[in-house]
């Protein structure tokens, strides 16, 4: 595991440079949720950009949805959320502390010495009891038992809940999906692992509806797609992992699940789960509400309840394994440089624009570039510092190319773009900037 960073170092970078901060800071934090701050709402922003292109834009066979995140409580019951989304809960009498009974040997004792819950002199947990996840709030000015709503705890279920509506208005017949990028929440019990697990948290679910004897080639269809996904966007093959679902982990309705697993600094965990999930879902929801959910062939006749396979991904997670994957430490000209090494599509900031001195001339070049560029990529403009702390600000973000304008740009309208991973330094004309920064970032170069 030593090439993979600590989460300590991550978290110090987030925080130093703007990715994400402990949500309410200044009144002492609230328990496991964060913000993101402006490098970060870039990189979420690319990571779903990415997500959303190869999931609609690059098919003909998904459709978007943005389904509320309030939808009504039986929407939940049918789901079996209600029922059975819950953890197994014990809390110590003695530290007051909750923790999740199945996740007792990955957390310790807050007492010392320091020891897994239960085995500490003083520990007295008490029995396991079931907690459900879903977090409750009312609608309507009067609080009682019929206002009760809860916050959606994954997005799917308002997939499957306008499925009809799709299937009318889209044209679409199976083998189709439904995309949807949205929050989620959850009272987590196991928290303290910084964006991992959150209580408010980003998901990218897409519902693929197919014939049924189809679903087991889908299912292996999207486990080859979305982990391909992950390699494409510079994931490294080392860290990456499928890892199917034991028998006694299934749901009850699932034929088969595994996990798109990453080595994060806590070890293999969860990035994605793909299911095959029949069709359990729209089975559920028609009988809930009495609708008719199923597909109606009319060249054939043939009327059935399609089955479903769900690609399902955390942004949040998606953005912690990107920039663990992406940090990086070396040595330039003697001196320590932490570099982001991120795939210029997910960098925040694709281009920084730095003038080499600031006279001469070179800041108001160095404007007109910054103008150029700025319709076409996030870019920054900087002129505060040596090149070289402005060259390692960059890096450390992430930023793959950096645009210098020197002396010699006002005389022959050239500039040099220094490259974050290579170091390279090319000399390009301005007016082929914007063409020779587009091909390196589809990929041309
Ligand atoms: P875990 O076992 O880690 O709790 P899960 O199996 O409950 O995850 P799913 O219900 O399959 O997760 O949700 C799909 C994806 O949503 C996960 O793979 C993960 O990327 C993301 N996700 C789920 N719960 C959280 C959370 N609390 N915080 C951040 N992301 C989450």
């Amino acid at each position: 595991m030593s090439d993979v960073v600590t989460m300590d170092k991550i978290v110090a970078l987030s925080k130093r440079r703007g990715f994400v901060f402990p949500t309410s800071e200044i009144y002492g934090g609230l328990g496991s949720t964060y913000d993101y701050g402006p490098y970060g709402v870039a990189l979420r922003r690319n990571v779903k950009d990415a997500w959303w292109h190869a999931m609609v834009i690059e098919r003909d066979d998904i459709v978007g949805l943005d389904s509320a995140i309030l939808q009504h409580p039986r929407t939940w019951e049918a789901s079996g959320h209600l029922e059975s989304f819950t953890d197994p809960l014990v809390d110590c009498r003695a530290c007051g502390q909750r923790f999740r009974a199945d996740q007792l040997e990955d957390n310790r004792c807050p007492q010392k010495p320091s020891v897994h819950p239960g085995e500490g002199p003083n520990c007295d947990l008490t029995e396991a009891r079931q907690f459900n996840l879903m977090l409750e709030t009312s609608l309507g000015p009067v609080r009682d038992e019929g206002s009760i709503v809860y916050l959606r705890p994954e997005t799917a279920q308002g997939i499957f809940a306008n499925f009809k509506n799709v299937l009318q208005t889209s044209r679409r017949k199976p083998p189709f999906g439904i995309a949807q990028i949205g929050k989620s929440f959850r009272n987590e019990i196991t928290t303290k692992q910084f964006i991992f697990r959150t209580r408010e948290f980003e998901q990218m679910e897409m519902e693929f509806f197919v014939p049924p004897p189809d679903a087991e080639k889908w299912f292996l269809y999207w486990l080859d797609a979305r982990e391909r996904w992950y390699l494409e966007l510079g994931l490294s093959e080392d860290h990456l992992r499928l890892r199917p679902h034991d028998p006694d982990e299934l749901s009850h309705y699932s034929t088969g699940t595994s996990d798109i697993e990453y080595l994060f600094p806590t070890g293999w965990q969860e990035l994605e789960g793909i299911a095959n999930r029949g069709d359990y879902d729209l089975r559920q929801h028609a009988q809930y509400s009495g609708e008719k959910l199923e597909y109606f062939d009319q060249a054939t006749g043939e009327r059935y309840v399609p089955y479903v396979v769900e690609p399902a991904a955390g942004v949040d997670r998606c953005m912690l394994a990107f920039l663990v994957d992406a940090y990086d430490e070396d040595e330039q000209e003697g001196e320590k440089r932490t570099v982001l090494r991120l795939h210029p599509r997910l960098a925040p900031v694709k281009a920084a624009i730095l003038p080499l001195v600031r006279k001469d001339g070179q800041p108001e070049l160095a404007h007109e570039v910054h103008d150029l560029l700025r319709p076409l990529m996030l870019t920054e403009y900087d002129e505060g510092g040596s090149i070289g702390r402005r060259y390692r600000r960059q890096d450390e973000i992430g930023t793959p190319w950096a645009v210098t304008i020197d002396h010699q740009s006002l005389e022959d309208r050239t500039v040099t773009v220094r490259d974050r991973d290579s170091l390279a330094q090319d000399r390009v004309a301005i007016d082929a900037l914007p063409g020779f920064l587009q091909d390196r970032l589809t990929g041309k170069e």
